[in-house]
């Protein structure tokens, strides 16, 4: 990829597909003449930074009205003159007015080509520049939480931090390595020590921190739904071993939802209790809030385990249930199968027929469990790519820095292992970047972003 920063380029920025607006972004130093030329103005006029007005669509399209934003400085994202044409969102617009963009002066932008305009201009760093992508494609609500908190700084703020320290521990070490004849010591031997050992225990705890989050990104997701007082959160328990969530003879205790980390087989999972779901209108706006974040829960779920109570006669709303669950993502549960059953037990299709009291059927639950998770990808999205990369870095400059620990009777070796230790946190922050890390990086975006 050539990092090629004085063309102008473009691209249409919106999702592809009709809407009712669409924008074609500009960026480079050619964007204020072409947004002078579509406001119809002389570049030696002071322009507006927003205007209404008509654009002339090449194609004989005709007139079409446009907003045009212009940033003339470097205020913008890739703090780069840059402009913004809003025009209708249909397709053949948005690619009309592209082409008059090109025909004025900008080249078509390479996927990517924005963030990384605006990664050389130093306005994000590598893991905020992979966070806007994985904001992009983000599919599901943890995935888009995870990547706005990376946006917001994430691992990056601390690690510059600890940059920062690192940078200035080394810039003592070669001032005495300079000055090595004469008796002049810029830091004491046990200073020295101390930061370094700070400095490694700060790079473990992170790359721990990360280890943590990127694995709870990528566990399966397994959400027990059904009506209050099925026996949802006896069953979690039972799973998990212990009392986590709270389990009540009145209809409707778990209000909220109730996250365990549990090993189902040599599977680690999310199993997640969801608030009981009520088929009764009345409810209260606590419960109806509760519900839908249950409910939402279980949009994002890898499996959904359809809690339906064995002892008495389903209602409506579990009927309806038990018809529509039939697909690879859930599994249908009879609950409380040490009671006597009613009816329903003969009614039912594939299910497992659990007690938590007894622990009847779990150990058939849990291989059930298993085996809807197998055809699962472990593929982790481009977030916890990032987290990949990052902890490999974190990895080898903590390694570096214990070396430096255990060489501290050598100047020189420690100012080495310091270095070593930089470049690895440069790579993750992108203070030191090399070509295959951005084309890597870049080359996974859309075009226009
Ligand atoms: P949830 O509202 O769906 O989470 O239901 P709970 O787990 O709180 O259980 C509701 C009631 O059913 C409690 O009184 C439990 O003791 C009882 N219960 C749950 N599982 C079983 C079971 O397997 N057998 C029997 N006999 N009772 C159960």
């Amino acid at each position: 990829m050539a990092f090629d920063l004085d063309d102008t380029i473009a691209a249409i920025a919106t999702a592809s597909g009709g809407g009712l607006r669409g924008i074609v972004r500009i960026s480079g130093p050619k964007s204020v003449e072409i947004a002078a030329g579509f406001m119809g103005a002389e570049l030696s006029e002071s322009l507006p930074t927003c205007r209404r007005a008509t654009m002339h669509l090449p194609r004989e399209l005709g007139l079409v009205p446009m907003t045009l934003y212009l940033w003339p400085t470097t205020s913008s994202y890739t703090r780069q003159p840059s402009a913004e044409l809003h025009l209708p969102g249909s397709p053949p617009i948005l690619e009309a007015g592209l082409e008059a963009v090109c025909q004025a002066g900008a080249r078509l932008a390479r996927p990517g080509e924005f963030t990384l305009r605006s990664f050389l201009a130093g306005r994000l760093d590598l893991t905020q520049a992979e966070a806007v992508l994985g904001v992009i494609d983000a599919d599901s609500r943890q995935e888009l939480e995870s990547a706005l908190a990376q946006l917001a700084g994430g691992i990056g703020r601390p690690l510059r931090l600890l940059r920062e320290q690192l940078l200035d521990l080394l810039a003592q070490l070669e001032a005495g390595l300079d000055f090595v004849d004469e008796d002049i010591e810029f830091i004491a031997a046990a200073d020295l020590q101390q930061q370094l050992a700070a400095a490694a225990q700060a790079i473990e705890s992170l790359a721990s921190q990360m280890q943590s989050r990127g694995e709870a990104g990528q566990l399966p997701r397994i959400v027990l739904s059904g009506l209050p007082n099925v026996g949802k959160s006896s069953l979690l328990n039972a799973l998990a071993g212990e009392s986590a969530a709270i389990v009540s003879e009145i209809a409707g205790t778990t209000r909220d939802f109730v996250t365990r980390r549990v090993k189902i087989g040599q599977r680690e999972c999310l199993l997640i209790d969801t608030a009981g779901r009520s088929a009764d209108s009345t409810i209260n706006p606590i419960e109806t809030a509760a519900q839908s974040l249950g409910g939402q829960q279980a949009e994002n779920a890898d499996l959904v385990l359809v809690c339906l109570d064995a002892s008495r006669p389903l209602n409506h709303w579990e009927e309806e249930q038990l018809r529509l669950s039939r697909d690879s993502r859930t599994l249908t549960i009879w609950t409380k199968c040490d009671l006597p059953a009613t009816e329903n037990g003969q009614l039912c299709g594939p299910a497992v027929r659990t007690s938590s009291r007894t622990g009847a059927g779990l150990d058939e639950l849990r291989r059930a469990i298993e085996r809807l998770l197998e055809p699962l990808d472990p593929d982790c999205g481009v977030v916890a790519g990032t987290a990949d990369r990052c902890r490999e870095s974190l990895r080898l400059a903590a390694q570096a820095l214990q070396q430096a620990r255990a060489n501290a009777a050598s100047e020189e070796l420690v100012a080495a292992e310091i270095r070593a230790a930089l470049d690895e946190i440069g790579l993750v922050v992108g203070a030191v970047y090399t070509e295959d890390i951005l084309d890597r990086v870049f080359s996974r975006f859309c075009i226009g972003k």
